[in-house]
């Protein structure tokens, strides 16, 4: 704490990691020698930089941009770029740490990362989005190459804005290489990355609730957030039988109990992917109803799927959630639910996923994107998603190895820390005191 002052978020990944991997380091006490825990709790490297642009007024912006490099133990750095207003050192020094942890957990070469800006987007126009990606490039090109650092969209960077930066990336460095993933399909994106956090999400919970002998045909669902990761868990979760009765953005939420359909999808999707637009435009189009300033989870469902942002689940929401008689919660955003949500569940007893499991898929899939650059080819979109289900199950299966506690009761917690820890740092071990 001393060392990380001001940095909360930070300190909460950490805090929940360390502890939860505590037992395991007592009982196999070479992970806890040669500095390596010190080690992997600091960032390799940390760029912050300006980032300059002038709006349609004619007026200039200044922005802060950073990246953060976590660990390349086992990969290139790997993670996304977020643009948000509430992005800071502690916000993405959190997600970089988890990222390093859920990348080795899809078995895949990735190192860990994250990057951003405290931009706004909202209410920009696209040409101040474009310039500031474009500015934005400017600095992040330095630090970024298909063998160093390979970001991706997030909270804020979407297909369109990671086509302006990759596209800058490109012209400043006079290199084609896999310098992004989320890309668009006509330069080297992959089929089903944009639905692979949401899907792989639904997959996850769907090996959960096979534990318990339950599948999501007939279950009510509650999804928080509209983005990419909602929309796409919204319309997995769909496609498997569920009835999905929310959607929420940080005005409010959408309660539809009829729920979900197809169409209806489309019309949020326009409204949000096009339009750019809030969940209330979307009620207003399909005539549910929105609950201005309420979030997901008073709504009583048995599978919740957190999919918006950090720490928009807390204790009391917890409460709510398990005397409404929630059996699994999948989270697709990173860090949704407080520590103390998350404990709470396990002892309820609920099936709980901490989305470095959980949400994996979308990265698993950028990873399968770089794969599919490097050998110059596309994969259709039913090679991508099976391996994607497949790699979705793996992780299922490896927090099941290190997660079963004496009882018979799973902590995907402990399970996924455990896992993912493991692989980093043999690596780490392995290449000596760096
Ligand atoms: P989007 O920008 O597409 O969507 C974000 C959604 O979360 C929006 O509905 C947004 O609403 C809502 N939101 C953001 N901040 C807040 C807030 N403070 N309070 C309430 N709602 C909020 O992002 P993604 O869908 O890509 O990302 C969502 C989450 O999933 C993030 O935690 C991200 O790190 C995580 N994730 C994403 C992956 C990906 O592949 N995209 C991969 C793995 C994890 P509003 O418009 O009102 O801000």
């Amino acid at each position: 704490a001393q060392r990380n002052p001001g940095q909360p978020e930070y300190l909460q990944a950490v805090t929940e990691v360390l502890e939860s991997l505590w037992p395991f380091i007592e009982t196999h006490p070479r992970y806890a020698e040669h500095g390596l825990l010190d080690r992997l709790v600091e960032p390799e490297r940390i760029v912050v930089f300006r980032v300059c642009w002038v709006d349609d007024r004619g007026e200039v912006q200044v922005n802060r941009g950073y990246r953060i490099q976590h660990s390349m133990a086992i990969g290139p750095y790997k993670g996304g770029l977020r643009f948000h207003p509430s992005v800071n050192l502690s916000v993405l020094k959190f997600l970089a740490f988890e990222q390093t942890l859920k990348n080795a957990l899809t078995r895949l070469p990735m190192g860990g990362g994250k990057g951003g800006s405290d931009f706004d987007p909202k209410g920009k126009s696209a040409h101040e989005i474009m310039r500031f990606c474009q500015a934005f490039a400017t600095e992040l090109f330095r630090h970024v190459g298909p063998d160093t650092d390979v970001p991706a969209g997030d909270i804020g960077v979407g297909g369109r804005e990671v086509g302006y930066i990759a596209g800058m990336v490109k012209k400043l460095t006079n290199s084609a290489g896999s310098v992004f993933t989320g890309k668009g399909l006509s330069f080297g994106g992959s089929l089903i990355r944009p639905e692979a956090t949401g899907y792989g999400t639904v997959y996850f919970a769907q090996e959960m609730l096979k534990t318990r002998g339950k599948s999501f045909d007939g279950l009510r669902v509650s999804v928080s957030g509209s983005g990419n990761v909602a929309q796409y868990a919204v319309e997995k979760a769909m496609q498997l039988g569920a009835t999905v009765v929310t959607v929420s953005d940080s005005s409010g939420t959408v309660l539809d109990e009829a729920g979900f359909t197809p169409e209806k999808l489309a019309v949020l999707m326009e409204v949000k992917n096009h339009l750019y637009g809030r969940v209330s435009d979307y009620a207003e189009r399909s005539g549910a109803r929105f609950l201005p300033g309420v979030r997901p989870w008073q709504v009583p469902v048995d599978v919740a799927l957190p999919c918006a942002t950090q720490n928009e689940l807390d204790a009391g929401d917890a409460a709510t959630l398990i005397s409404n008689g929630v059996v699994c919660v999948a989270e697709g955003a990173n860090m949704p639910a407080t520590i103390e949500a998350a404990k709470a569940f396990e002892a309820a007893g609920v099936l709980y996923a901490p989305g470095k499991a959980s949400n994996a898929g979308g990265v698993a899939t950028s990873g399968l994107e770089m794969s599919q650059n490097a050998m110059r080819l596309s994969w259709t979109r039913e090679e991508v998603d099976a391996r994607l289900l497949q790699i979705m199950q793996g992780i299922h299966a490896a927090c099941l190895k290190h997660g079963v506690r004496p009882d018979g009761s799973i902590s995907y917690i402990d399970g996924a820390n455990v896992a993912g820890f493991v692989k980093v740092a043999d690596a780490m071990l392995a290449q000596g005191v760096i």
